[in-house]
């Protein structure tokens, strides 16, 4: 059950004193860099004897990341680096992060125990269909599996009718797959006569690298016949695995032997109560070549208060809920896109894409939900398609305190996106 059970289980104590060793080691390496070493001069120099002194250490944000492009927080010799990665640039420049040997060795194992404590094992058939190349989606997973003994089929993104060959011929048993993707590929069970519950042999998949609620998940469970487990990561602190689902499927244990996380008030930066949302902050506890210190992410979330059953000590990350800089102000409030999610696809005549658009109509803001309908409720009568029309506009209002427009489609016929999904339009008028 678990991969390395001593320190999975390590008690609490002993795991924050592990972590403080740890962060005193990396603060003391950490001035190397250029970008660590002006900080801590302009501080008077600095070393860390508690956590007190530790909670005292500036924010370390995207933007400085960006601003010491490229060598500027590296610690080591060019010449000790045997890998680069880049964030995808969703929002703004990319970022270059380098790994030593032991980074990746790192990365690697607990990629193998985020997936080994789902239940993989070397028998099964694994395919990932995550980017490989300078998104970590696809290597970090690829290098996992492998150490953990799985045939590793590294398929990377596209090709829906290549994916559901090899997945039917070699009887794939575990997928890595964006959830945005899981929804779209199964449109291709019909045309190529695949039942995924008599053809194809899916037992677990992990979802991760972009906001996706409870509902999709089931979804994509259904629609496949497996159990779906959220993976969470960002390039610049590694990629996917560190933090992860277990078998409870109730948050994701975020590994404290390698991570020390904190959870922020993003306006004010002061640490929120246990259990209450705010921005997670991670710092590096072992990189060699790129040490981080409490690193903003951006990413929203909150740690599930108690223990988990399954016995390890390592804290749960809730579902993210989006990025800080995801969130739309619309007349004033505030909305995040996976609520229009988690409303609309409860809704059973929905089918698998949405799109959410703001527009400026008489100075005020707007907000239209495309929605795809599924085919039966699309070749519905008129005034079926208006009731389904008014359920999903309560249903949103309550979610979201906003009346938007809904505008139903046919299934299929939203925009689609090859790699994360982008769910929002903002046409309003700027200035
Ligand atoms: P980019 O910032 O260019 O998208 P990455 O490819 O490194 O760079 O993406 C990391 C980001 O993806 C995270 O900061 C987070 O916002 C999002 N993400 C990753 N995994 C998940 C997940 N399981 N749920 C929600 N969001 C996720
Ligand atoms: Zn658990």
């Amino acid at each position: 059950m678990y991969w390395e059970k001593e320190q999975e289980t390590l008690e609490v104590d002993l795991l924050r004193k592990q972590q403080l060793e740890y962060i005193k080691k990396i603060v003391k390496r950490v001035g190397k860099s250029e970008y660590y070493g002006k900080i801590f001069k302009n501080l008077g120099g600095f070393s860390i004897n508690n956590w007190e002194d530790f909670k005292s250490l500036p924010f370390t944000e995207k933007q400085d990341l960006r601003d010491s492009f490229p060598y500027g927080l590296l610690v080591t010799d060019l010449t000790d680096v045997i890998r680069l990665h880049s964030s995808s640039g969703t929002t703004g420049n990319p970022t270059v992060i380098f790994h030593t040997k032991n980074d990746i060795a790192d990365w690697t194992n607990f990629c193998a125990r985020s997936m080994y404590m789902t239940g993989v094992r070397k028998n099964d058939v694994f395919q990932n269909m995550m980017g490989y190349g300078l998104f970590t989606g696809g290597l970090g997973f690829h290098y996992g599996a492998e150490k953990v003994g799985m045939l590793t089929i590294p398929s990377g993104p596209g090709n829906s009718k290549r994916q559901l060959w090899f997945m039917k011929k070699f009887q794939t048993s575990v997928i890595h797959i964006l959830p945005n993707y899981a929804l779209r590929l199964c449109s291709f069970f019909e045309p190529l006569n695949i039942d995924p519950y008599t053809d194809l042999n899916l037992r677990i998949a992990f979802l991760g690298a972009e906001p996706h609620s409870e509902v999709i998940r089931k979804k994509i469970e259904e629609i496949y016949g497996l159990r779906a487990f959220n993976s969470y990561g960002l390039s610049e602190i590694y990629g996917p695995g560190i933090a992860f689902e277990c078998e409870e499927q109730n948050g994701m244990h975020i590994w404290e032997d390698y991570l020390y996380p904190e959870i922020i008030d993003p306006v004010t930066g002061e640490l929120v109560p246990e259990g209450e949302e705010g921005e997670l902050v991670l710092t590096t506890l072992r990189r060699e070549a790129m040490p981080i210190i409490r690193y903003r992410t951006r990413d929203l979330t909150r740690f599930i208060p108690g223990p988990c059953p399954c016995g390890r000590t390592h804290r749960r990350i809730d579902r993210i809920k989006g990025r800080t800089d995801d969130m739309l102000i619309i007349n004033g409030v505030n909305l995040f896109p996976i609520q229009v999610e988690r409303a609309v696809m409860e809704c059973p005549a929905v089918g698998e894409n949405y799109l959410i658009e703001v527009k400026t109509i008489n100075h005020m803001d707007k907000l239209f939900v495309h929605v795809e309908v599924n085919r039966e409720a699309f070749s519905g009568t008129l005034s079926e398609l208006k009731k389904i029309e008014k359920d999903l506009t309560n249903r949103l209002r309550s979610e979201v305190e906003v009346t938007p427009e809904v505008i139903l489609v046919e299934g299929g016929s939203l925009p689609v996106s090859e790699g994360k999904a982008k769910r929002v339009i903002d046409n309003r008028e700027k200035g």
